[in-house]
């Protein structure tokens, strides 16, 4: 087993996706306590540019090139990665924790019987051990997880649990023309299709004002479009209120929707599930609203008010209008 830390990275239509910067910077932390090299690895077809693009970020950069590798396909991808994790042996193998690594992780982790835990926000290595944090129950409880290391091991990290950091490495590109025994032609990339543009990008917005499962009705909505409308912010929500498809999910903030920061986050009704503080944890100012003191949104808020949204709301529209 070597000292290494591998770093996969997600990279779609020519572009690092942001999940594999903040696994490198992790897996940098990591190999500066074991003694061993942080490697990149790019699976790909015409990914040199994307390969030469990480030489600051790694020892090394793995680049394992084949055409059926150009677009993601879980049986080539997993056949490539546990040769290559079989061949030099990382001490740990860590994927960003999106719906690509939902497919491969956990098959490579059972092609090469070796442990896993996915869904991490934080992990270490402790001696022999990896230790895990996971949350459960929308982030409402942390538990712990470890395994041994002297196999090797996989880990999943979910987006914002690390800062991306530049790195300072003058790494060099190894790239390797990987070769199939077998074709797996039971499924088929057929292209990309990419979202329709939405009405509105919240990305851009500087006021945000942001609903969650405590407004219980599709029609109470309304109240929190017009509230935002009334303070000249633009509406966003949490995962389950696209889910129930009452917003379209270009208004959805977190891991699996937009990464925002604006001036003014204003979270209504918003539990503040790890995925749903993945995407607005860096607003300048947040300001929460919810009847639960033990929420934790309030771990990230600047100002926080334990209430009832439906007094909360009405109030701040009368204390504004009363200001213009
Ligand atoms: C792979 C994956 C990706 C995900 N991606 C995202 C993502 O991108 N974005 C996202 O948001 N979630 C995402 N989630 C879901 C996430 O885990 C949470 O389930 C979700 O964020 C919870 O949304 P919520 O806070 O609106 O609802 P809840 O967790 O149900 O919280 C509702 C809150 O409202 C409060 N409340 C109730 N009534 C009132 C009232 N009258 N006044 C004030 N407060 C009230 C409650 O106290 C509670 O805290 C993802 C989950 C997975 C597994």
């Amino acid at each position: 087993m070597s000292k290494d830390i591998f770093a996969i990275i997600e990279h779609r239509q020519g572009k690092i996706q942001d999940v594999s910067l903040e696994i490198l910077t992790k897996a940098r932390q990591l190999s500066g306590e074991t003694g061993g090299q942080t490697v990149a690895v790019i699976l790909g077809s015409d990914a040199d540019e994307i390969a030469r693009s990480l030489t600051t970020a790694a020892d090394k950069i793995l680049y394992v090139e084949n055409e059926k590798l150009a677009h993601l396909h879980s049986d080539y991808y997993r056949e490539a990665l546990s040769s290559i994790i079989d061949e030099r042996k990382p001490l740990l193998t860590i994927f960003g924790h999106t719906s690509a690594s939902f497919e491969i992780a956990p098959s490579l982790a059972a092609h090469l019987d070796i442990p896993i835990i996915t869904n991490c926000v934080d992990f270490h290595i402790d001696g022999e051990k990896v230790i895990a944090k996971v949350p459960l129950y929308g982030g409402k409880i942390d538990s712990e997880y470890s395994f041994d290391v002297q196999n090797g091991g996989i880990i999943s990290l979910l987006q914002g649990a690390v800062k991306a950091e530049d790195g300072q490495k003058s790494g060099e590109v190894e790239k390797i023309s990987f070769t199939f025994d077998k074709d797996f032609d039971s499924k088929e990339f057929l292209g990309f299709i990419e979202a329709a543009a939405g009405e509105i990008d919240i990305t851009q917005a500087e006021k945000i004002v942001s609903v969650g499962r405590g407004i219980k009705d599709e029609e109470n909505i309304a109240l929190v479009k017009d509230f935002a409308e009334s303070i000249g912010a633009v509406l966003a929500c949490s995962r389950p209120i696209v889910d129930a498809g009452w917003l379209p999910n270009e208004r959805q903030v977190g891991s699996s929707g937009k990464t925002v920061k604006p001036k003014l986050y204003i979270a209504l009704g918003i539990s503040g599930a790890f995925q749903h503080l993945a995407g607005m944890k860096n607003a300048d100012t947040i300001i929460a609203v919810n009847k639960d003191p033990n929420a934790p949104i309030f771990s990230v808020a600047h100002y926080g008010i334990v209430e009832d949204m439906f007094k909360v709301i009405p109030a701040l529209k009368q204390k504004i209008e009363e200001m213009k």
